[in-house]
């Protein structure tokens, strides 16, 4: 990250290491945090509330980078600071309905479908903007900027896709839209981390390089 950052000319803390650990045990996660590392996201909600409980002594931050579905949002939202995975009206929707019920807020990234893969999650390109125009409305989600996951490909193939992401957050940012900020780009993984650094990312979404290789994800 450090030599990434240096190639693209930007400070060295200008993107920060979100640790996905996903299918990690509570006692590697811990090793990680008291080495210093303070961001953590999880994927399948079944997962966060017995990691948070085990590691409930530890101080870092909490984001959620997995697919929602919506009857699972109370079973999330206690635990997150940030949902970086919105892609759809009916979820901001409930969610905004179980915050301000309870006079709460959440930031969120909106997902955005880079690669044009229709496997892929996120919205299209094209609907980003006009669902931020409709989320904005919402005043219990704060928005603070994109995720996007990326072409699955050599880095540098990736990398339109990337630099995409960061070329969408900069025609919203010049929109002005009230109470939204487009201020974190989540992008990058362990096999393009240097290239989303090159194209701006400020949160990197790391598992593999860190915790080693893991068993394919199980439908929940
Ligand atoms: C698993 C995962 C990552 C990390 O992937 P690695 O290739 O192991 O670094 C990043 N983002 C999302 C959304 C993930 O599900």
């Amino acid at each position: 990250m450090a030599a990434a950052c240096e190639r693209a000319g930007r400070e060295p803390d200008s993107v920060r290491l979100l640790l996905a650990t996903k299918t990690v045990e509570p006692a590697r996660i811990r090793v990680a945090i008291e080495a210093g590392e303070t961001l953590v996201a999880e994927n399948r909600v079944q997962e966060v509330r017995p990691k948070f409980e085990a590691l409930e002594d530890l101080r870092y931050e909490r984001h959620f980078i997995g697919h929602l579905q919506s009857n699972k949002i109370n079973a999330l939202v206690p635990y997150i600071s940030c949902l970086e995975t919105l892609d759809r009206l009916s979820l901001a929707r409930k969610l905004q309905n179980r915050l301000a019920g309870e006079g709460e807020t959440l930031e969120v990234l909106v997902q955005v479908n880079t690669s044009g893969e229709p496997t892929k999650a996120g919205l299209d390109p094209d609907e980003v903007e006009p669902f931020i125009r409709t989320i904005a409305g919402l005043d219990a989600l704060k928005v603070r900027g994109l995720m996007t996951i990326g072409l699955n490909a050599e880095p540098e193939v990736a990398r339109p896709s990337l630099a995409s992401l960061r070329e969408i957050a900069g025609r919203i940012r010049e929109e002005n839209i009230e109470g939204v900020a487009m201020e974190e780009l989540s992008m990058g993984m362990t096999g393009d981390l240097e290239v989303a650094i090159e194209e701006g990312s400020t949160i990197v979404r790391v598992g593999s390089a860190i915790f080693g290789s893991r068993p394919p994800l199980q439908s929940p």
